[in-house]
């Protein structure tokens, strides 16, 4: 029995594409020629993706502003100061806020994937934005004339539109991105914030048959910007009994970093549904060291001995690049993660199968 493997999402972005868009933001570059740039960079990295032997590939978010704001692209009714993300190392991260209603995106990840398509010679993976995250754009003092229950009845006939367009595009798995779910528990120590969240993305998940939801799954992390993170002091064990009451078939988990995986796992194992897979992250995405397949067999393995082989499979602790900014890990290192994770996955199976 082979494991199966597979990326979060962001790749970072060539340093072509970076200086094109600072261009094109200046005035000094026409759309057309980003446009020739941003395809360049889905060509090149969906071709670097298959040469790691990865048995599912994705485009690398090489189009996206950010995983989370990508829908907000050309939207009129969006104001810059919404609310402010700290890291642990000082930085911020501000989301936009909605000043008007009706709620609408802008742009739709499955546009990702029809794009992608040209280029890919191996099944496609595409992450979305979760509900959970797209919420934080209403303002806690309201919006004259389009409530908050308006609001997230637009949000999550959007959001359910997002993941139906990649899954009617042919994409392998549609991975939401759940990052907040984590600094939920933070911002609000009484779970209640989180409560909110899940059963908003249960709302969402509610629209797909269980033959679908078998092809969704949800990613959760600390956060990973500029090799830094907002949420990683915050307990799992506060998070993972939440987490898979959600109706959704895969569960792409940020492990390598985590100071005791032992003690994750068997939270895991007591949780885990029986329809329910778990991607355990063995590449660790804030440290610019490339992992030795032999360390990543070996995290494997141990997950092995905690999660049923049928239920498990390895991924990345997180994206490289969730902002198309952020240039704390080249992509030379981040391919080269990749492969250390297909080789070492590999590895595993052969020892589990033996
Ligand atoms: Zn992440």
């Amino acid at each position: 029995m082979s494991i199966p493997t597979e990326s979060i999402g962001s790749i970072p972005r060539p340093p072509q594409l970076l200086e094109a868009l600072q261009k094109f933001r200046e005035g000094r570059l026409s759309q057309e020629r980003l446009d020739a740039c941003y395809d360049e960079a889905v060509r090149d990295t969906l071709q670097r993706f298959a040469d790691t032997g990865s048995p599912v590939i994705s485009d690398g978010e090489q189009t996206k502003s950010s995983f989370a704001t990508y829908p907000l692209q050309g939207l009129r009714n969006i104001a810059e100061d919404g609310i402010v993300i700290p890291f642990a190392d000082g930085h911020t991260r501000q989301l936009p806020r909605l000043t008007a209603g009706p709620f609408r995106y802008g742009v739709y990840a499955g546009s990702f994937v029809q794009a992608a398509k040209r280029y890919a010679t191996r099944p496609l993976k595409q992450a979305v934005i979760s509900a959970s995250a797209l919420s934080l754009l209403y303002p806690p003092e309201g919006i004259a004339g389009y409530s908050r229950e308006a609001f997230i009845d637009d949000l999550i006939k959007e959001t359910v539109a997002d993941i139906r367009g990649c899954l009617e595009q042919g994409a392998h798995h549609v991975q939401i991105d759940f990052t907040e779910g984590r600094l939920s528990v933070k911002l609000d120590p009484s779970k209640q914030l989180l409560r909110q969240f899940i059963d908003l993305n249960n709302r969402v998940l509610a629209h797909f048959t269980p033959e679908q939801r078998q092809r969704i799954g949800v990613h959760t992390c600390p956060g990973g910007d500029h090799d830094s993170t907002h949420s990683a002091d915050v307990d799992y064990a506060d998070l993972l009994p939440s987490l898979f009451q959600l109706q959704a078939g895969n569960f792409y988990m940020q492990m390598a970093s985590e100071n005791n995986p032992e003690q994750v796992l068997a939270i895991i194992k007591n949780n885990i549904r029986p329809n329910q897979r778990v991607f355990v992250g063995v590449i660790d995405v804030l440290n610019p060291d490339v992992e030795e397949p032999e360390l990543v067999r070996d995290r494997v393995l141990r997950a092995a001995e905690y999660i049923p082989v049928h239920q498990l499979g390895t991924t990345d602790d997180c994206g490289f690049s969730p902002f198309e900014d952020d240039t704390s890990t080249g992509r030379d290192t981040a391919f080269a993660k990749i492969k250390a994770r297909v080789i070492g996955t590999e590895m595993a199976a052969k020892v589990l199968n033996s």
